[in-house]
């Protein structure tokens, strides 16, 4: 669905540059759980950032190729971009706050999408929002429609959001540490519902975490990124039970 190739981004200007990630190369299936782990720090974020074509252009600078469906994401421009990201690939973070609007209701928010990027009539923009907040197991949609982001649980936000990310049906949705700030218990419900969407949705579905047993739950192959490159790539059983990098086999090691 997704290769990229020799991606580089760095940040900075022409008198000091820091490159962050240094060619990296890697390739998302139709149809698959593509989980990327790596410490803190290893460009996890900064990946999906340019998968996105949110890396602030003034600011940062990127080369290489993004391959999806005949076109190269890395030359597309703004205008493009935006089109592409509220129809085919959207994206979901491990702050829900930092892209939920604090003083629009949440229905409103997800109806507001369908309205602008499915061109939907308000009154079916609600009911498919309803259907959507259903989809996503939030309890009585009809009242949590009507509350504001402050009005509803950490859980029940990071719902809203998926909501709100799969509601352009993408073909793609990229989840960066989606249940970091939940508890435990919470996490377990976020990952079962994201697991339960891609194989009903057939969408590809990049999970990034740090954590290697949630990765180990929900991917079907995994990347390992360390300090802006790609250490290693293969199947979930490949990376974790036959690892060939001496990197990977520490960072499996320091597992607590
Ligand atoms: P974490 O697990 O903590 O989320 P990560 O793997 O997502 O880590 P990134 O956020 O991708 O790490 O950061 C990779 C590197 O890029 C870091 O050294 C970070 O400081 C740097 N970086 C990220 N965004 C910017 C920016 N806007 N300007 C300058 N440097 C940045
Ligand atoms: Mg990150």
């Amino acid at each position: 669905l997704i290769t990229i190739k020799n991606l580089l981004v760095s940040f900075g200007n022409k008198k000091s540059k820091t490159e962050v990630l240094h060619h990296i190369s890697f390739t998302v299936l139709q149809n698959e759980v593509l989980g990327i782990v790596g410490e803190s720090g290893s460009g996890k974020s900064v990946t999906s950032l340019a998968l996105m074509g949110l890396l602030p252009k003034k600011t940062s600078h990127l080369s290489g190729d993004i391959l999806f469906e005949n076109k190269n994401l890395a030359f597309l421009k703004e205008t493009d971009y935006r089109k592409l990201r509220g129809n085919e690939i959207s994206m979901i973070f491990q702050e829900p706050m930092s892209a939920l609007n604090p003083s629009i209701k949440c229905g409103e928010q997800v109806s507001e999408m369908l309205q602008l990027h499915k061109k939907m009539s308000s009154s079916d923009a609600k009911k498919e929002t309803l259907s959507l907040f259903e989809k996503v197991k939030l309890p009585q949609p009809k009242e949590l429609y009507h509350r504001y982001p402050h009005q509803i649980s950490g859980g029940q936000m990071q719902r809203v959001m998926i909501a709100m990310a799969i509601s352009c049906k993408p073909k793609l949705l990229i989840a960066d540490e989606p249940t970091t700030a939940l508890d435990v218990t919470v996490q377990k419900e976020i990952l079962q519902l994201l697991k339960e969407l891609q194989k009903e949705t057939g969408m590809s579905l990049i999970f990034i975490s740090h954590d290697l047993a949630l990765v180990s739950e929900i991917a079907d192959r995994v990347v390992v990124m360390h300090k802006g490159i790609v250490v290693e790539e293969g199947s979930v059983f490949e990376i974790f039970k036959l690892p060939k990098q001496e990197y990977t086999k520490a960072l499996l090691a320091s597992r607590p």
